[in-house]
């Protein structure tokens, strides 16, 4: 598991918590998958790239899919940064096992962003229903996604903007 740290991969502290005893105790960040996305110095999700002909994956491909590329040479490679929602659902009923939620079920968004540096994603959206829209610009963030043994479990998600 991981431990307490103030920074790195496996969790920082931040100011979301609980009080306990009068006095604020704050939630241990932890990634729901450790080694996947990171939060410090700005949310990013670490995949790879087809140095060849261009074409990012996340999560990482081991080989170039790109029908066209004469050679497959993948880099690892962190993405970050702004999108358009390409599309959009909604979770209306809790996942199944083994996907972890808090209780009660809350209804979320699920977005298939478009983002700028060429990924096609899909993640939950931070923001209601109601707010969003095709084409909305967003951006990505590392976001609670359940909270757990007094921690707080991370996913990358987007965020209108
Ligand atoms: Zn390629």
């Amino acid at each position: 598991m991981a431990e307490k740290r103030s920074s790195g991969v496996e969790g920082a502290f931040v100011e979301e918590g609980s009080v306990a005893g009068g006095s604020f105790v704050p939630a241990l960040r932890v990634p729901a998958v450790p080694g996947l996305f990171a939060d410090e110095g700005g949310a990013k999700v670490f995949g790879n790239k087809c140095v060849s002909c261009g074409t990012p994956y996340f999560p990482k491909a081991a080989d170039c899919h790109n029908p066209h590329c004469q050679a497959s040479r993948m880099e690892d490679c962190a993405f970050s940064g702004k999108g358009v929602v390409w599309s959009y659902s909604v979770a209306d009923f809790p996942p199944p096992p083994p996907h972890k939620y808090d209780k009660p079920f809350k209804p979320y968004v699920i977005g298939v962003i478009d983002m700028d540096n060429g990924l096609r994603m899909v993640g939950q959206m931070v923001d209601p229903l109601e707010r969003v829209r095709i084409g909305a610009p967003v951006e990505l963030v590392i976001d609670t996604l359940y909270h757990e043994d007094d921690k707080a479990y991370t996913s990358w998600k987007f965020k209108l903007v």
